[in-house]
């Protein structure tokens, strides 16, 4: 079989197995460079892309290649400058800047960016939950709207977002000043639609918009339920997607959990690539955390830094306002961060922050409210089918939220078998793949979990 034939079959299968924005990403512009004694070697357009597909998708690629040739052992990744010339780069942006007439405002002075530099990429400490959200926004940042477009980085409260978005915007000025770029909310840009409106204004506020070579949206969420909003906000970005034009959003949850988001909109979000950023793990909480004391040239030692990562994990906005408390403190108390000054400092704010932390019946009650059940029959032995789903969901949360063991969930509703609470998890969690209803249901229940 021709290399070209044997690639074309197997994106077939993979394609069938794998989200559709997934595959737009990663496998768009591949193909098959060379295969030698039964290794195949796979042409991709970046660096990226290569480590995304030797990491995370060398299992279905290798399956299904094996499907037509069972005799294929491995699969590595090669880039090929051919899919992304950098010849075109530079030749191209000339001649963007020679297509755009140039517009009475072009010799303005640059209009506000609304970029604070103190976001940049070198200040952002990656760990394994935001690795990938950090590598998509610094590829993004080196080839607008060449590669990922739009970019959609989601994730809680706290974790980075607005600091990774605004990273690319200073990183794309450093790299080339008369770039225009614009960081908005999806708030301030509503309110200056209402305003253009009001004022007449539109064909110019969309002309602005139109002009703009990278644009940044945070929050997104908060489009949510605006039509008119979405509806300006549909063209503006259609508009710059033509032209190629990068756009980045953020969100606190993905598109398909956005529940009065416009289908059309929904789905140009898709389109692009989507990476969700999670909490941090303690090595990389406390990381942040030196970071942030030797940004502020605050000595504190090791143990101390320890002490307040242990304790404050719901995310790194608090984790900060932890380290600032003390710095402050010490400064108008003339005292050093000892460990047992650091624990008297924080006692209060530490208790509040776990007293905020999800408990497992925080998400009982959850459940019981949006199924109408009672906590008796929760946990109790009825096996009807009304009460049996809710209590898998329960189960469910309780291992994905607080990885509580299946035992334990079993013993926690009156002493159920460890095989039940697994059976209980495997199956919430499948529905979670195959039922998108289901899956925006259960995206409903955990925001309720975390907003009690
Ligand atoms: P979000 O927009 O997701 O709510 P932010 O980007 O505002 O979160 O982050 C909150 C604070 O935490 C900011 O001051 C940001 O600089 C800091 N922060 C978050 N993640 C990191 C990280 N990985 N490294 C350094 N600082 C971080
Ligand atoms: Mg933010």
């Amino acid at each position: 079989m021709e290399h070209d034939e044997l690639w074309e079959k197997s994106l077939g299968i993979i394609e069938l197995s794998i989200s559709k924005a997934n595959f737009n990403t990663w496998f768009k512009g591949t193909h098959i460079s060379a295969i030698k004694d039964h290794h195949v070697v796979i042409g991709v357009p970046n660096g990226f892309a290569k480590e995304w597909l030797e990491n995370k998708y060398q299992t279905y690629i290798l399956n299904a290649l094996r499907e037509h040739d069972e005799n294929i052992k491995s699969i590595s990744c090669t880039v090929c400058a051919q899919q992304q010339p950098t010849e075109d780069l530079v030749a191209q942006k000339p001649s963007e800047e020679t297509s755009t007439p140039p517009s009475p405002t072009a010799t303005s002075p640059a209009t506000a960016t609304n970029l604070n530099n103190r976001y940049t990429f070198d200040s952002f400490v990656v760990g394994e939950k935001n690795e990938l959200a950090k590598a998509a926004c610094v590829a993004v940042s080196e080839n607008l709207g060449k590669i990922y477009n739009p970019l959609f980085i989601y994730g809680h409260v706290g974790l980075g977002k607005t600091h990774l978005l605004q990273s690319i915007g200073n990183a794309t000025l450093q790299q080339d000043p008369t770039r225009r770029v614009l960081y908005t909310t999806s708030e301030r840009f509503t309110s200056e639609l209402i305003a253009a409106i009001k004022n007449h204004t539109i064909a110019q506020f969309k002309e602005e918009y139109q002009k703009i070579d990278l644009l940044i949206i945070d929050d997104v969420q908060f489009l949510s339920g605006k039509e008119k909003t979405q509806e300006e906000f549909f063209h503006i970005f259609n508009a710059l997607y033509q032209q190629d034009k990068q756009i980045v959003i953020s969100s606190d949850r993905p598109p398909k959990a956005i529940s009065t988001l416009q289908d059309r909109l929904r789905s140009r979000f898709e389109g692009g690539m989507i990476v969700d950023i999670g909490s941090p793990d303690l090595e990389t909480r406390i990381a942040i955390l030196k970071e942030k004391a030797q940004q502020k040239d605050f000595y504190i030692s090791d143990d101390t830094l320890h002490f307040i990562a242990e304790n404050i994990k719901n995310n790194v906005r608090e984790l900060e306002g932890a380290l600032n408390r003390i710095i402050a403190l010490c400064d108008l108390q003339k005292k050093e961060p000892t460990l047992s000054f650091v624990k008297d400092a924080l006692a209060e704010l530490i208790e509040s922050s776990q007293r905020r932390g999800v408990q497992a019946n925080d998400i009982l009650n959850v459940v019981i409210d949006f199924y109408e059940t009672s906590r008796e029959e929760l946990l109790g032995k009825a096996r009807k089918k009304e009460i049996v789903r809710p209590r898998q969901v329960a189960m469910f949360f309780l291992r994905s939220e607080l990885s509580m063991s299946y035992p334990g969930i079993g013993k926690y509703f009156g002493g159920r078998d460890h095989t039940t609470a697994l059976h209980a998890y495997e199956k919430i969690m499948n529905l979670k793949k195959t039922d998108e209803k289901f899956s925006e249901e259960l995206q409903f229940l955990l925001d309720k979990i975390y907003t009690v």
